[in-house]
């Protein structure tokens, strides 16, 4: 399949999804996720059409970042080392994995010497896999708190990753109890900003769609297998 087919039936799923779910597939962002995937064929996706990209490595961020369109809307997917912060924040439009305190205030220190305010999902490990990184449900109060409070940060909603499983279906409760969460949190933090749910991948974007998720990741529905 090409590239255009690849897209053309994402966008097909979206709005079959958005309909099942009484939801407006207007209001689901897409990101292309591009790690691995050469600079090359990340062009011939702009060109129809894709406007969001996301990255899960500094390093390879940093070399595709300066090639490419300079209107692309970066959005940074992956565990973030605190020493690396400096050199992403004022280049990326969203930080989708803010997973641990010390992170929150790398993300603070470097916004406010950069003059910016960065955005950023907090990441929620719902199933609770020793393989993942994010907070609990039960950490997440206290840690939006504490990171809205910070100068320089403003937490925008959550993201999830939910276990690979072969039934999407399986995964339909870590999307559920992640919209949960992010509606307990708008309540209990004052001000909290909770508008973005970063819930979504190849294998279970339709699930999520329906279950609130405005943001879907996806590589491997629109590039295929990873290099
Ligand atoms: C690789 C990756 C994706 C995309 O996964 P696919 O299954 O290829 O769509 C989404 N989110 C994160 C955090 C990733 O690392």
């Amino acid at each position: 399949m090409s590239l255009k087919e690849n897209l053309d039936r994402i966008r097909e799923r979206i709005i079959a999804a958005s309909l099942r779910a009484g939801r407006d597939p207007a209001e689901i962002k897409l990101v292309a996720v591009s790690k691995t995937i050469p600079v090359e064929v990340i062009k011939e996706a702009l060109t129809l059409g894709v406007t969001s990209l996301g990255e899960n490595r500094v390093q390879e961020f940093l070399i595709k970042q300066p090639v490419l369109d300079r209107d692309i809307e970066w959005h940074f997917i992956g565990h973030l080392q605190t020493n690396k912060v400096k050199k992403i924040i004022d280049k990326v439009s969203l930080i989708h994995s803010l997973d641990r305190w010390p992170l929150a205030e790398a993300i603070s220190r470097a916004a406010c010497e950069a003059g910016i305010v960065a955005r950023a999902l907090i990441q929620v490990n719902v199933a609770g896999e020793a393989t993942k990184y994010g907070l609990s449900p039960a950490e997440a109060e206290d840690f939006a708190r504490d990171a809205a409070a910070l100068p320089g940060l403003e937490p925008c909603g959550l993201m999830t990753i939910a276990p690979e499983c072969d039934d999407p279906e399986d995964t339909r409760y870590v999307f559920r109890q992640t919209a949960d969460l992010a509606r307990a949190l708008k309540k209990s933090v004052q001000g909290i900003k909770m508008d973005i749910l970063s819930m979504g991948m190849t294998g279970d974007f339709e699930v999520a769609l329906e279950e609130g998720s405005n943001v879907l990741r996806l590589g491997t529905a629109l590039f295929g297998r990873r290099y």
